[in-house]
């Protein structure tokens, strides 16, 4: 089979590989049916994730269909389709009985990160049972792919951790795919205001069809100045970082109004400085996660039933042969005007 192949830092090809097989009973082999790329995804190309070696198949996104299943799979059979879960959960350990499947002892984030991941004409997915799920009849695919990572992250690790309330004043800091799938699931809690900050003015553009009520341009303004003004000088209640960066962490510490909470979804690769001395007395709640995934199967029925619309967020498409095209359009995101791609492949191997 042919599939993209990580070779260290700035490198990776799109090469010929061994065909995946069952090696645990509770595995399941699926044929990628449609994939995309992750902003994670260019983090490992930087070498910004070491664990990643030389030979990895990247990806953790996408659907497929069931070619073969361990003896121990019971809820899935050759020919399901199947959304599979960035994070591999086997369902039993101490963090899986929590709800936390994002720190499984024997799963969580490995996916195109510590094995062979989806970005291939096959991939192996372990905890079959507890890693994937069936797409309803009516659901469109590739609104599906949008479930594998994104759009729950942005739910659980934004809106959920960041508590948003009908009437609430939010502010969400970049308008990347995280942002704007925290933008799109906020909407289920009404909050009065959604003020976007990013530096790209098409995304910005792109976000007021989402349902943000303003956006702001931090490169070509205030954006504290802008957002009490918005807010009668008082700040926001909910405070979303979706970049990673310390200037984007600590316009969301600027701009909490008392009561308030930051959510931080943005992976840090540098440490950021806490300003109690403003904030001791301000009775904010500061949050951490990485996505558990505990709530795809409540989004699934939110996309079913058309309450959320996550085919908004693509923007490209491209046959998965051509994988490298589209990771120069998805690395390329300002000059090519680049949400999310999605890669179909149409191998009838
Ligand atoms: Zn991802
Ligand atoms: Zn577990």
């Amino acid at each position: 089979m042919k599939a993209l192949v990580y070779h260290g830092p700035g490198k990776k090809s799109w090469e010929e590989k061994p065909k995946p097989g069952i090696t645990e009973a509770t595995d399941a082999i699926v044929k990628i049916y449609k994939t995309t790329i992750c902003g994670t995804d260019l983090h490992i190309l930087k070498g910004d994730v070491p664990e990643v070696t030389d030979g990895r198949i990247l990806g953790h996104e996408g659907v497929g269909i069931i070619e073969e299943v361990g003896t121990a799979v019971t809820d899935f059979k050759k020919g399901d389709r199947v959304l599979i879960s960035c994070i591999s959960s086997c369902g039993k350990c101490e963090y899986c009985k929590k709800g936390m499947y994002s720190h499984c002892t024997k799963g969580g984030w490995i996916l195109g990160h510590l094995i062979d991941g989806t970005q291939a004409e096959f991939v192996r997915i372990p905890f079959a049972d507890n890693s994937l799920y069936h797409i309803p009849e009516n659901v469109d695919e590739e609104a599906v792919v949008m479930l594998s990572d994104i759009l729950p992250t942005g739910f659980e690790c934004g809106v959920l951790n960041g508590q948003i309330k009908p009437g609430d004043t939010v502010a969400i800091v970049g308008a990347g795919p995280i942002g704007l799938a925290v933008l799109l699931t906020a909407q289920f809690y009404t909050p009065s205001l959604i003020i976007m900050v990013d530096v790209d003015d098409y995304r910005l553009q792109e976000t007021m069809k989402f349902g943000a009520t303003h956006t702001i341009n931090s490169q070509k303004e205030d954006a504290v100045a802008k957002i009490f003004e918005l807010t009668e000088k008082k700040g926001v209640d909910v405070a979303i970082e979706a970049v990673g960066i310390p200037a984007t962490f600590e316009l969301c510490e600027s701009i909490i109004a008392p009561g308030g909470h930051i959510a931080n979804i943005g992976v840090h690769g540098k440490s950021v400085a806490l300003h109690l001395e403003t904030s001791w007395s301000k009775n904010i709640t500061i949050t951490t996660r990485l996505v558990d995934t505990v709530t795809t199967p409540m989004l699934l029925k939110t996309v079913s039933s058309k309450k959320i619309d996550p085919t908004k967020l693509i923007t490209h498409h491209f046959p998965l042969q051509n994988i490298i095209e589209a990771y120069d359009t998805f690395q390329n995101a300002a000059r090519d005007k680049t949400l999310k791609v999605i890669l179909t492949n149409d191998s009838e191997k």
